[in-house]
Formats: structure tokens, C-alpha cells, sequence
């Protein structure tokens, strides 16, 4: 206890006095962090939010989580009022990465440090630090997945022995976040030679990110989409094979449109689905060879990053990035920490979710 005691009592004064004079910082104990969270109708948001939570207060703050109901206006007002009580640093995931113009402004204009969180902030001098995972990486993890699972590629990445054509749809992620772009690019990419030498074909037709894409990342918007595709493109008798998709909510909206005609059954087997995040309902449904593989970000090594910076910026530093060419948002190239995601299938689940504490085996084996 001496020790913490002591070390605190440095924190103290170093915020107090020294090197901080002049700033409005206040005495620990009295520092907040506002927190500004997307929604909670998926559960990586609602983890996201905790581990940051848990990490600022184990670090000695105060702690101001919002969560904004996917609703743009709510997270505006949410971080106005962060900004009004005087907060001292804020965390934000955007909901729509261009609409927090003014409201950075005045937190710039208030001397409160912005950390742009999972989701780059765009159109703003006033972000000042990025965490997030290599989003182009996933991408290209997500494609990876749905050729290793269709046979095209081997885990060693040499090309696989099937040939196809095998029939895929593309589905990308809500247009108003950055991250979906990534996504994108990185799975775009990684097609490209399959697309372009036929062994993948896109029977829709719709290969723009502008068809594929998925209003705030709704599943039942995904499932409408693939019921839709089913109905124009696979009334002839031919089948879906494999689907690339940006996210489990998506992919479980998918795997409904599916099933609701008959996929999953004998004679008609489920196509290859990606996936991302790791959601506990797709972990179920991978185990059960519904759906093919997700991409496991780990939040709580992102929610690290976001108190570690938060932090530096409270002891007067300057946090430290290890990226900072990538991620441009239109007015400024934003210093960032970026972490690593794995490809997670059937094969995995126990070493990548289960051995690292993300999930109990009872968790995964009830699906909840
Ligand atoms: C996140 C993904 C998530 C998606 C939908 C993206 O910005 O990076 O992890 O699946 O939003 O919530």
C-alpha cells in the first residue's frame, strides 16, 4: 500500500502543479472520462464499454459511459453534455463517422482530448488519437475465411485443389462508418483474382459496396437483402455457395433467409458465411457448422489501448501510437494503435475464445 500510496500522491501533484499548471486539470479522484458508445443491440459494444469502464476506474477515474441506441441526434447530445460537465478526455465509437464535427470542436475548443475509438471519427482536425485493430487486415481475414471454407485456398495460402465456379454474394456494413470501407477493401482484394479468373461468381451481379451494403449493420436488414437475392437470382435451381459476410448479426440474418428456404437441410448445405466479432450466438452456430468462421477482435486488448491513452493524455503526455500513416479521415493523418484480429472457425474456438478467458466452455456450448 506504500507504494500506491506514494505513487498516487505523485499522480496528485503531478496533475496539480508541475508540468500541468495552467491546465484545468482537476485533482485525481475528480478526473472523468466520458465514454460515448454506439448501441447495445450488439454485444461487442456492451463488452467494449465495460472493459473501458473497468480499466479507467482500476485507473483511478471517474467514468461516464453512454450508449446511444444506434440514433445520431442521442450520441450528438450525449457527448455535448460530456463536453458541458467538463469531462476531461472522452472515448467515442461513432455512429456515423462524419457527424461529430461540432461537437469535437468544442471539446477541442474545451481542452478535452478526443480518442477516436474502433471507429475513425472523420472530417475533424480535433481527434487525437486512434485505437482500433488493422480493419483492412480483417477484411482480408474475412475473405480468407470463405476461400479456405470453399476450398480455394489452403490455410497455408497456396491455392486450394477445387476449382468451382461457386456462386457467392458480397454483403458489406453500414456505408456512415469507416471501418465498413476497410472491410471492404481488405475482402475485395483478396476475391479479386477468384472473381477475375471465374472461380467465384457473383450471380446478383452486385459488387458495389453501394448494393452491399448494410444500414447500421441491422440483421434484419441483411436477412431482407438475402431474401431478396434468393428470390431474383436463385429461382433457377442453382444455389448460394458461399457469402462473404462483415459481421455475426449479418451473418445471422442471413443464415435465417437461408434456412427459411430449406439451406441447412439434406441435398442443400448451408453456403460458406464469414463473420466478425465473435458473437456468442455465432460462436453456437460455427460449433454447429451453420456458419463457417468469424474474425475475434479482442476487446478488452482494445479497451487497454483506449484507457492506456486516455491515461497518457492525463499525465500530460502525448499516448503512443504504432500506425500513423494509415488512417487518414479527410482533414488530418490520426496518430493510432492498432491491434490484431484472428480467423476463428470450427477448428479454433477452444484455443482462440476459450483458453484466452474470452469465453467460459459453458458460454460457448449454450450459445450465451
Ligand atoms: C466494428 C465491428 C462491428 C461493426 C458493427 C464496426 O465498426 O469494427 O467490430 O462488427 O462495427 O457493430
Amino acid at each position: 500500500t506504500g507504494l500506491v500510496l506514494a505513487l498516487s500522491a505523485c499522480g496528485g501533484s503531478g496533475a496539480g502543479g508541475g508540468e500541468n499548471s495552467g491546465s484545468a486539470a482537476p485533482a485525481d479522484g475528480d478526473i472523468t472520462v466520458g465514454v460515448s458508445m454506439p448501441t447495445q443491440t450488439s454485444e461487442r459494444w456492451i463488452a467494449d464499454g465495460d472493459s473501458v469502464e473497468q480499466g479507467l476506474k482500476d485507473a483511478g477515474y471517474e467514468v461516464d459511459l453512454q450508449f446511444a441506441n444506434d440514433d445520431i441526434p442521442t450520441q450528438s447530445q450525449q457527448i455535448d453534455q460530456m463536453i458541458t460537465k467538463g469531462h476531461d478526455v472522452l472515448i467515442i465509437a461513432a455512429i456515423d463517422g462524419t457527424a461529430l464535427t461540432s461537437q469535437l470542436a468544442a471539446a477541442e475548443a474545451a481542452g478535452i482530448e478526443v480518442i477516436s475509438y474502433d471507429r475513425l471519427i472523420r472530417g475533424s482536425a480535433d481527434v487525437d488519437f486512434y485505437v482500433s485493430f488493422d480493419n483492412e487486415n480483417v477484411g482480408v481475414q474475412q475473405a480468407t475465411s470463405l476461400l479456405n471454407g470453399l476450398g480455394l485456398l489452403n490455410p497455408d495460402g497456396s491455392r486450394g485443389t477445387a476449382t468451382g465456379p461457386f456462386n457467392v454474394e458480397l454483403f458489406a456494413g453500414s456505408l456512415d462508418d469507416n471501418n465498413a470501407h476497410f472491410f471492404w477493401k481488405g475482402a475485395i482484394d483478396t476475391l479479386k483474382p477468384f472473381m477475375d479468373d471465374g472461380s467465384i461468381v457473383v450471380k446478383s451481379g452486385q459488387t458495389d459496396i453501394g448494393q452491399a451494403a448494410t444500414l447500421r449493420w441491422q440483421q434484419e436488414t441483411a436477412q431482407q437483402r438475402m431474401e431478396n437475392l434468393l428470390t431474383s437470382t436463385y429461382n433457377d435451381g442453382s444455389t448460394v455457395q458461399g457469402v462473404l459476410s462483415p459481421y455475426d448479426g449479418i451473418s445471422r440474418g442471413i443464415i435465417t433467409a437461408l434456412q427459411n428456404v430449406g439451406y441447412g437441410a439434406a441435398g442443400k448445405p448451408m453456403p460458406i458465411i464469414s463473420g466478425q466479432d465473435a458473437e456468442i450466438a455465432s460462436v453456437k452456430l460455427i460449433n454447429d457448422g451453420v456458419q463457417y468462421a468469424t474474425i475475434f477482435k479482442d476487446t478488452r486488448k482494445l479497451a487497454e489501448q483506449a484507457v492506456t491513452a486516455a491515461q497518457a493524455y492525463l499525465d500530460g503526455k502525448e499516448p503512443e501510437a504504432n500506425d500513423t500513416e494509415t488512417y487518414d479521415n479527410g482533414v488530418k493523418v490520426v496518430p493510432s494503435y492498432l491491434l490484431e484480429s484472428e480467423i476463428v472457425t470450427k477448428d479454433n474456438v477452444t484455443s482462440a475464445l476459450v483458453d484466452t478467458g474470452y469465453y467460459t466452455q459453458a458460454e460457448v456450448d449454450a450459445g450465451q
